[in-house]
C-alpha cells in the first residue's frame, strides 16, 4: 500500500524562495514525515507546520531566518495542522485555511484568523499563493498554487509514491476524483506533496491515480455483482487480494468510499449496511 522512496533530506531549497523541511514524524501513513513548505525570503509563509512537535516548530522559525507572517494549512488531519497554534504563538502570524469539520482525526485546535475559500489568494511582495478547494481526502482540503512557478502544493490530495486514504464520511471518493481533475486542469508544472519528493510529471501521476481508483471501482462493482447483499467488510478479500490482512481495516474504509461513490453514481444500493448492485 505504501512505497515511499529512500530517505529524504530533512531540509531542501527547491527553488529560490521555496524551501521544504520534513517533520520528524515518519510512519507507514506519513512516509518520511510531513512536508512543511516555506515561501518567501523576507516575509515568510509557512504551509503545513505538521504535528505539534516543539523542536520541529522551532526549527521552522530558525530556518525561516526572516519574520513568519502567514501560516497556511492544507487540511486539519493530525499530521498537518496541530503545529499551527504553537507556531502562531511564537510568531504572531496570520493563520489561513478552512475550519476543521466535526469527526475523528480532526485537529480542532486549528483556528484560522482568515477562512479561505476556493480561488482566494494570498498576495505578498514576493509571491502569490492561490487556494484551490480539493475535497475528497478531507472535505476541507485545500491545495495552493504558487503562481510564479506554477507549482501546486498538494497536501494529502496527491502524495509521492503512494495512494492516500479516503475515509468516509469526511472522505469522499467521487469528490476526490473530481478534485484530482481540478488540479490537473491547472496544468501545474510540478506538485509539492505533503509526503515525499517533488513530483515533476503531474499529468502522468494524476492520470495514474485516477486510473488506479477507477480500476479499483470496477473491481468493487464486479465483486458486488457476484455477492449481492454483502457488507463492506465481507467484500474486502474479494477486492483487495493484494493487501495483507493486517491492513484490512484501512482497506475497508477505502472500499466503503468506493461503494458510496457507486451509490452516488446510481450503481449500488445500501440497506442496513448490506450492499447490492443497482
Ligand atoms: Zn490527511
Amino acid at each position: 500500500m505504501t512505497s515511499f522512496g529512500p530517505d529524504m533530506p530533512a531540509f531542501a531549497e527547491l527553488a529560490p524562495g521555496i524551501r521544504r523541511i520534513v517533520a520528524p514524524n515518519p510512519s507507514m501513513m506519513t512516509g518520511p514525515g510531513t512536508n512543511t513548505y516555506l515561501f518567501g525570503k523576507k516575509a515568510i509563509a509557512v504551509l503545513d507546520p505538521g504535528p505539534r512537535l516543539r523542536p520541529h516548530i522551532e526549527d521552522i522559525v530558525d530556518k525561516a531566518a526572516a519574520p513568519i507572517r502567514w501560516i497556511l494549512a492544507t487540511h486539519t488531519h493530525p499530521d498537518h495542522s496541530p503545529g499551527v497554534r504553537l507556531l502562531a504563538e511564537l510568531t504572531d502570524a496570520e493563520v489561513l485555511g478552512m475550519q476543521a469539520p466535526d469527526g475523528d482525526h480532526q485537529d480542532q485546535s486549528f483556528a484560522p484568523t482568515c477562512v479561505l475559500g476556493h480561488g482566494d489568494v494570498l498576495e505578498t511582495d514576493e509571491f502569490t499563493l492561490e487556494a484551490v478547494h480539493t475535497p475528497g481526502h478531507a472535505s476541507n482540503h485545500l491545495c495552493f498554487r504558487h503562481v510564479a512557478s506554477n507549482w501546486v502544493v498538494t497536501g494529502d490530495h496527491v502524495i509521492d509514491g503512494s495512494t492516500v486514504v479516503i475515509n468516509p464520511p469526511d472522505g469522499n471518493m467521487k469528490q476526490y476524483i473530481e478534485s484530482l481533475k481540478r488540479v490537473k486542469d491547472l496544468r501545474p508544472d510540478a506538485l509539492l506533496p505533503g509526503h515525499g519528493e517533488k513530483i515533476d510529471e503531474p499529468d502522468r501521476v494524476i492520470d495514474w491515480i485516477i486510473d488506479h481508483r477507477l480500476a479499483r471501482e470496477a473491481k468493487v462493482s464486479d465483486a458486488l455483482a457476484g455477492h449481492p447483499g454483502v457488507t463492506s467488510r465481507d467484500l474486502v478479500p474479494h477486492v483487495y487480494k493484494d493487501v495483507p490482512e493486517r491492513l484490512y481495516a484501512w482497506a475497508e474504509r477505502s472500499l466503503l468510499a468506493h461503494l458510496i461513490k457507486l451509490e452516488e453514481d446510481g450503481k449500488a444500493v445500501q440497506n442496513d449496511g448490506h450492499w447490492s448492485p443497482q
